[in-house]
């Protein structure tokens, strides 16, 4: 089998009637830089920027950011590279800068800890548009973003920092900018945040945490966190519509867009490009390749209509099984 899926990996993400999804890799350390890789991927729909912060004893500064950066640009270039800015709190600590408190995932987290350290969130940007000088690739996301003063307040910081960069010569250009759909708040803002950013990123793993009030690395109320929740699926096929009736480019991240069931989900609902770990690409392509695509709007209209988890389950257990 393994050899089957390697053999499939230089042919395009398509249903058997055409229909094209694109695959993009979740990055975050250096080793999945590789020219294979960006062979195979329509281009990073995640790095998470966290990932080199946590290895190193320090914030790391404005040059060696722009070292990493320019590494993962260059390295997919011209492929688009979708950064996001520093998303710690939550579970995600970094050793020289502890934040203790009852509850992280309700507490200072990704733009929040930005926003009130804005000197942090700066030399972040700046180093990402020094990065990306020449390259026409970087795409900035933001993540955790619940209120439009968040953007707005984001959006004068980018301007400040291509500001600060032309005035040193450099030529930056713009980078389009995107938010993460992961708070449950998010999902009723779309409109006002369509009009001041250029794509969406759907988390799943936060939108089911928050919309499930379910922390999603409690292991007592693990049973209770899964993606294919109905309410979860009733929540991303709603944004699926909504986003196709904006006119935005919308892209899933989380770990469900990983899974194949979950990935042709997705596609039936009206998805078109999933962003995943390089080591779920190959089942996921395979499963998008065994199917029409009318068998994966079926498949979401089928699984929407089960009110319980257990239904979904049985339900896509079944259609997987199925289709091999
Ligand atoms: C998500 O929340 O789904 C996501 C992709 O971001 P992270 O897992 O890094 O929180
Ligand atoms: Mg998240």
């Amino acid at each position: 089998l393994a050899e089957v899926l390697e053999g499939e990996q230089s042919l395009p993400a398509e249903t058997r009637d055409g229909e094209r999804i694109r695959l993009m890799v979740n990055t975050g350390l250096t080793a999945e830089l590789s020219s294979t890789l960006s062979a195979r991927v329509d281009g990073v729909g995640l790095y998470r920027t966290e990932v080199p912060f946590m290895m190193h004893q320090r914030f790391p500064s404005e040059q060696e950011q722009a070292r990493l950066y320019r590494d993962q640009l260059s390295g997919f270039a011209p492929l688009p590279v979708v950064m996001r800015t520093l998303d710690i709190g939550g579970d995600k600590d970094l050793p020289y800068f502890p934040i203790e408190e009852a509850n992280p995932f309700l507490g200072w987290r990704g733009i929040r800890v930005m926003l009130d350290h804005p000197e942090v969130l700066m030399v972040q940007l700046r180093a990402m548009l020094r990065a990306a000088e020449g390259l026409d690739n970087l795409r900035l996301l933001l993540p955790m973003i619940s209120s439009i003063e968040e953007i707005d307040t984001a959006l004068r910081l980018l301007d400040r920092a291509i500001e600060e960069l032309r005035e040193d010569g450099l030529d930056v250009k713009r980078p389009r900018l995107g938010v993460m759909i992961e708070v449950p708040s998010a999902l009723y803002l779309l409109d006002a945040l369509a009009t001041r950013v250029d794509f969406f990123s759907v988390g799943s793993n936060d939108l089911t945490q928050y919309l499930l009030a379910v922390d999603r690395n409690n292991a007592r109320v693990a049973g209770l966190y899964d993606a294919c929740h109905p309410a979860v699926l009733h929540a991303l096929q709603r944004l699926a519509r909504d986003t196709e009736r904006l006119g935005i480019p919308t892209s899933v991240c989380g770990e469900l867009a990983g899974d194949p069931a979950g990935a042709l989900l997705l596609a039936g609902m009206g998805f078109r490009t999933l962003s995943m770990n390089a080591t779920s690409l190959p089942r996921v392509r395979a499963a998008i390749r065994r199917v029409e695509s009318h068998h994966a709007c079926a498949l979401a209209d089928e699984t929407l209509a089960l009110p319980t988890l257990t239904e979904v389950h049985a339900h896509l257990f079944k259609r997987m099984s199925e289709w091999g």
